[in-house]
């Protein structure tokens, strides 16, 4: 299994972090060993001085693919959920400068969150999906899938020209504005809808 995630693909977040808004997906990386089931505990990684929650929606693949058309790509997922993307701001700041890949930022151990998997309907409209994140029961992350640059099925056609798809591989969606810090003692809860997907507490 292995998590596809992208980068920069809201406005609003792209300019919060002070970047440019990419013509096509900004891809990276998680490995099977990032995956972190939430009912498990969450230690604060010693090497970082700034953990950052990013919210995304996450998709789940459900058959195998390489070279997907955009118009068959929905045929390719079947779940639904939300997710953190878990990132060592500091870290991942430091790498950006020097033009660097990212792994050590964002694709460290128990960096990939993911809440319980929703099947997909076919009344479901994907392009109107709400979630959000609350920190300690306030809310600091909310986001439409309505509002991504580059929507799923443009991901997955992009993505697959790249690497096969495969069954229970994850998309990690991209974040929408409000990412922020963590610290010890936080309690995140993700939703999508109104309903609750994942809780975690940072150890
Ligand atoms: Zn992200």
């Amino acid at each position: 299994m292995k998590f596809i995630c992208i980068g920069r693909n809201y406005a609003e977040h792209a300019k919060e972090l002070g970047n440019e808004v990419p013509d096509e997906p900004v891809i990276f990386m998680k490995p099977n060993s990032a995956y972190h089931q939430p009912s498990n505990p969450f230690y604060y990684p010693e090497f970082t001085n700034e953990l950052h929650y990013e919210c995304e929606i996450v998709v789940r693949i459900s058959k195998n693919g390489k070279l997907i058309e955009e118009v068959n790509a929905s045929r390719y997922y079947d779940s639904i959920s939300v997710g953190i993307d878990f990132t060592a701001r500091d870290i991942q700041t430091e790498l950006k400068k020097k033009g660097l890949p990212w792994e050590k930022a964002k694709a460290w151990d128990g960096s990939a969150v993911i809440g319980k998997w929703q099947p997909i309907s076919k009344e479901v409209d994907m392009k109107n999906i709400v979630f959000s994140l609350n920190k300690n029961g306030a809310v600091v992350q909310q986001g439409n899938s309505k509002d991504m640059i580059h929507h799923i099925d443009k991901i997955i056609a992009h993505v697959s020209r790249f690497f096969s798809l495969n069954i229970g591989d994850v998309i990690f969606t991209g974040t929408p504005a409000g990412v922020g810090e963590c610290v010890v003692g936080d309690e995140l809860e993700a939703f999508l809808m109104d309903e609750s997907m994942l809780t975690l507490l940072v150890k």
